[in-house]
């Protein structure tokens, strides 16, 4: 099982050799929490951390 990492730029949670989305390869396999995002607009975790997008992501980096 490969390991889950979150990436340093967008807190993206992701098993590959970089984020998918914003392709940094700057990520931390140390994190805390994980939230998915399903409405970003209407979520008040994800307006805390600042997320504005939907999918997996760590709550705290570290
Ligand atoms: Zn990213």
């Amino acid at each position: 099982m490969a390991k889950e990492k979150a990436c340093k730029k967008c807190r993206r949670i992701f098993e590959t050799a970089k984020c998918p989305f914003c392709e940094v390869s700057e990520s931390v396999d140390n994190f805390r929490g994980k939230i998915y995002v399903l409405d970003p607009e209407d979520s008040e975790i994800a307006d805390q951390i600042g997320i504005k997008e939907k999918g997996l992501f760590a709550v705290r980096l570290r």
